[in-house]
């Protein structure tokens, strides 16, 4: 493997050698009329994206949390209702960082590897008047995917804001935000989007925009505040020169790169990819008689999360993955953290990844003995795989 490891976690991911390449330019003034195009064309693809032809996007310098941070401090005054919907490790983060803005939350918590039932979720809207609802597309912690488009319907049937946790899933799971009427969608540069880390990224729809103008208190954090960021993305957007905090200019040279890759490939090919190598990669794993954390009819197509054989010792097999040259991530949801791992399976993801990954995954196995037939994980995989092709 040319001396490196393949990195199989749910973020950073593997880059595209183009993306790694643009980091490398020569760093240019945030202000000269080059870079301003790189930045405006940016919003632009982000807009496109996120199927968002009216929404606001916002490219700010930090990780996915700042962009949780953003919607937060933005959207909610002290006291402000919001109800959260937690399927995993993620969604405790919201509630957390929205009570540090002062509103008062309620959690309804998904069994693990389950989602919400959408009418326990509605039942919870009949019964008192909410500001505001977050929830997560992919939590990462459990693999967990949920569908977006009823829930958001459902958030605008009762008249309540609706944020969606894109982290792990916007360029890798499908989503358009404006059919769908989602009033913030967020993510961050290091996951599907396929950029390295330290990028916040989000497109607040207009009425996501109308409730921040209609505060009648002010944000609580300064750097998070739309009323520093908006003008400098209006500036960016009319490609004029501005300055709030200086941007990652190299970052937001690499974001472009990577934008145009994913536009180029086209959103439907590139979810129908995940789509495909993701089942493919469960059929595989279950061939060789593991569990998976999420129920088949909810499992992301960015990353898997696995139970380890019973009995087995997890540190000892994701060490011997790294020894094997795939780096994959242990568990992360408290209750079941040493029972579990991760594999991450998004962005330039492709089957000769998969591939390495199951193999290293049987060589593993067999190294902290684990039973099963040699070979099977990866002929499970290959016939799914050409299976699955030859329905395109
Ligand atoms: C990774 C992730 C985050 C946090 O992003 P950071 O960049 O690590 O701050 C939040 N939500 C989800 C769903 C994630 O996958």
């Amino acid at each position: 493997m040319k001396g490196r490891k393949l990195l199989m976690i749910p973020g950073p991911i593997e880059f595209e050698p183009e993306v790694i390449s643009a980091m490398a330019v020569a760093t240019t003034s945030h202000a000269v009329p080059n870079f301003i195009e790189v930045f405006g064309n940016s919003l632009a693809l982000m807009k496109k994206i996120w199927m968002a032809p009216n929404g606001q996007p916002f490219i700010v310098a930090g990780s996915g949390t700042l962009a949780m941070d953003m919607a937060a401090a933005n959207l909610v005054e002290k006291g402000d209702t919001v109800l959260v919907i937690s399927t995993g490790y993620f969604g405790e983060r919201f509630r957390d960082i929205l009570e540090r803005y002062g509103a008062k939350t309620t959690l309804l918590k998904a069994a693990i590897g389950e989602t919400v039932d959408l009418a326990v979720i509605e039942e919870a809207l009949k019964i008192k008047n909410y500001k505001m609802l977050t929830f997560t597309h992919v939590d990462t912690s459990t693999g967990v995917l949920v569908n977006p488009e009823p829930l958001a319907k459902l958030a605008n049937k009762y008249n309540v804001l609706s944020v969606l946790d894109g982290v792990c899933s916007v360029a890798g799971e499908e989503i358009r935000q404006e059919e769908w009427g989602v009033d913030v969608v967020l993510t961050a540069s290091q996951k599907a989007i396929g950029v390295p880390p330290g990028l916040a990224l989000l497109v607040a729809s207009q009425r996501a925009m109308k409730a921040w103008k209609a505060r009648k208190t002010p944000v609580l954090s300064y750097y998070s505040d739309w009323a520093n960021w908006y003008p400098i993305m209006k500036a960016y957007e009319e490609r004029r020169p501005s300055y709030f905090g200086t941007p990652p200019v190299n970052l937001i040279v690499a974001l472009e790169t990577s934008l145009k890759i994913i536009a180029h490939e086209g959103l439907k090919n590139r979810i129908e990819r995940h789509q495909r190598l993701a089942s493919a990669f469960r059929a595989s794993i279950t061939s060789l008689g593991l569990k998976l954390v999420p129920g088949d009819k909810q499992a992301a197509n960015t990353l898997t999360a696995i139970y380890y054989p019973e009995n087995s010792n997890g540190a000892e097999f994701c060490a011997k993955m790294a020894a094997n040259d795939v780096i994959v991530a242990g568990g992360l949801l408290s209750e079941i953290k040493a029972t579990y791992f991760r594999v991450g399976h998004m962005g330039s993801v492709s089957s000769k990844d998969i591939i390495a990954t199951i193999s290293a995954i049987e060589q593993s196995l067999d190294a902290v003995g684990y039973k099963f037939e040699i070979g099977q994980g990866l002929s499970t995989f290959q016939r799914a795989l050409i299976r699955l092709e030859a329905l395109r």
